[in-house]
């Protein structure tokens, strides 16, 4: 009897690990946010990533209670990119230049197009820090096209019961579909160009195949769990896996702990890249006119 799967036989079509990083040592983000930054500009690895820009992973960490509500990161901009903030425990406040404001609570994914130019802040949310507690959330950079850099600023706000959740075949998990499409279900983000983006649970043992558009840059966090791949590779707590392009299916299996995952994949943007710091355009030009808007006060004014 011959076994139609084999982890050193993988079947046609499925995509092989290319790369396994291990979690970066953690920084701190203003003085409310301990994160490993897994990917950035500075790093060779995103060339091969776009339309991810940066990726922060802020893995379970307890806060005390505090008094100070200004504990999280004061005002900053950002110009012709996305920014996508997902909390799993713990909630963020944010207020910004337009006026806008909100909380980012646990289950909740904030879709913030910076756009032509927005200055927000982000802290724990009063209550929580307060209180005290496990924060455990992650923010993805996300580039747009140049046909969209310089769009009016402005935001989604996922409400976890919005967001829909798609069950796996066989009781194997579930999937919470932020963008793009699984299983027929659409995501609940618009996005400028094609991204999916799972938050997946997997049982003890369970698998699970997913399917994503040829050429596209895919890449899987590991938040908690173990998990083995269709070609033999594993990962575990902390890993960042990245996929090769030959094939579009990628077949994930959890160890007997299961497995908490974010699967991040996007049709490149083929265009320049020039980033400073939270600017990132297309051209150094397009650069020093962010920096001169930003010194002129052109992206509005928001206090501390
Ligand atoms: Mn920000």
């Amino acid at each position: 009897m011959i076994a139609d799967r084999t982890p050193t036989l993988p079947r046609l079509g499925v995509r092989r690990v290319e790369a396994l990083y291990k979690a970066p040592r953690p920084h701190w983000v203003g003085d409310g946010f301990r994160v490993s930054g897994y990917f950035s500009r500075d790093r060779d690895l995103v060339r091969t990533l776009s339309p991810f820009l940066l990726l922060d992973y802020h893995a379970p960490f307890a806060y005390p209670p505090t008094q100070n509500l200004r504990r999280g990161v004061g005002p900053h901009p950002h110009r012709g990119f996305e920014t996508v903030s997902i909390a799993f425990e713990g909630s963020i406040a944010h207020h910004d230049s337009t006026g806008a404001g909100g909380i980012i609570r646990p289950g909740d994914v904030q879709w913030m197009t910076a756009g032509s130019g927005i200055l927000h802040k982000e802290y724990h949310e009063e209550s929580f820090a307060r209180e005290g507690g496990r924060m455990h959330m992650l923010q993805l950079w996300v580039n747009l096209p140049a046909a969209h850099k310089m769009d009016a600023p402005g935001y989604q706000l996922l409400e976890a019961g919005a967001i829909p959740t798609v069950a796996l075949a066989g009781g194997a998990g579930t999937v919470r579909v932020i963008a793009g499409e699984h299983a027929g279900v659409r995501g609940a983000a618009r996005t400028h160009t094609p991204i999916d983006l799972f938050d997946v649970r997997l049982g003890a043992g369970a698998c699970a195949d997913f399917a994503f558009g040829a050429g596209h840059n895919t890449a899987i966090l590991v938040l908690h769990g173990g998990l083995a791949f269709g070609d033999g590779h594993a990962a575990k707590t902390g890993d960042f896996v990245v996929l090769g392009h030959e094939g579009r299916e990628v077949a994930l299996e959890a160890d007997a702990d299961g497995a908490h995952v974010m699967i991040f994949s996007g049709e490149p943007i083929d265009e320049p890249i020039a980033q400073y710091g939270p600017f990132v355009m297309n051209t150094e030009a397009e650069i020093r006119q962010a920096v001169g808007d930003f010194g002129a006060g052109r992206f509005g004014e928001l206090e501390e």
